[in-house]
């Protein structure tokens, strides 16, 4: 049997400005472990998702990343980018490659976010942008000074709200620790919160056998899919093929990353 392969192929993963869509129901700003994961929930929940980032997460200071639950050994942070970028896609959200400029009120949604001359439209704005909210000056949201250095942080409650209704916050920019899963856990969690005001009913975004909620007398709910015996191997090849590839070396050695 074959299992093509489902990394996106370069010229999918990133979109260029003319492609983006003129609204999305969410825009992440930052692509970074906090932007990336937030943006795997928020696309998988059906919620149109938009990842604008500029290219410098601080994982590229990062030498070998260690501490992430899953690498026993570690992993090479710039593999790591490349496998964080790639779920995104899969997932099915859009990602430019841009800096953004500026987030002021929007005409007919709430916010109105300036990407070189183009502007998109969004109800919710998700930042993750360390370290850089100096595009957020037209609206009054509450700032702190970081705890350990000089940077101007949002402040938000445990649901990664802040004090603007539908301005989200997730990563370093909103005082969590300096860790990568930490801050891939606050975008899951921020995405949470956002799946739960926007999209109630995808309470769930599980993968589970086929029967498995017959056997309890319920239908199967928004959210979660139900795979047969052979859809689950035919994805466990395919996923063992696809880990694989990143880690993948030509016949001297060298990664073909
Ligand atoms: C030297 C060093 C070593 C480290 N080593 C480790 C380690 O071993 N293990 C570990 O767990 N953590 C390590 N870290 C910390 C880790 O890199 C961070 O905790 C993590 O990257 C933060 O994730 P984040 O998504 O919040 O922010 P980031 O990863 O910094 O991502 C921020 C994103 O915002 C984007 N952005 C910024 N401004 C804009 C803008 N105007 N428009 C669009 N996009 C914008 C950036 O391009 C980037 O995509 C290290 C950090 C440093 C400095």
């Amino acid at each position: 049997m074959e299992y093509p392969d489902p990394r996106p192929t370069a010229e999918e993963q990133t979109i260029e400005l003319s492609d983006a869509q003129p609204g999305y129901d969410v825009l992440i700003i930052g692509g970074g472990p906090a932007g990336s994961s937030a943006g795997v929930f928020t696309a998988r929940a059906e919620l149109e998702t938009l990842i604008v980032e500029d290219g410098r997460s601080t994982l590229r200071k990062c030498a070998h990343l260690e501490n992430y639950l899953g690498f026993p050994a570690g992993v090479n942070p710039s593999v790591f980018r490349t496998m964080m970028r790639d779920h995104t896609a899969t997932s099915g959200c859009d990602r430019l490659q841009k800096p953004v400029t500026a987030v002021s009120p929007g005409d007919d949604t709430r916010f109105a976010v300036e990407v070189e001359d183009t502007t998109i439209r969004t109800d919710i704005v998700l930042i993750t942008s360390w370290s850089r909210i100096e595009y957020l000056e037209g609206f009054d949201v509450e700032t702190t000074v970081e705890d350990h250095g000089d940077i101007e942080v949002l402040c938000s409650d445990d649901a990664g709200r802040t004090t603007v209704t539908g301005l989200y916050a997730a990563g370093r920019i909103a005082r969590e620790p300096h860790q990568a899963i930490v801050n891939a856990g606050a975008g899951a969690r921020t995405a949470r919160t956002i799946i739960e005001a926007e999209r109630p009913e995808f309470y769930n975004d599980w993968v589970v056998p086929e029967g498995y909620y017959e056997s309890w007398n319920r239908t199967v709910p928004p959210g979660v899919e139900e795979i047969s015996h052979e859809e689950r191997k035919a994805r466990e090849r395919r996923s063992e093929a696809v880990m694989q590839s990143y880690f993948a070396r030509d016949e001297d050695g060298r990664s073909e990353e």
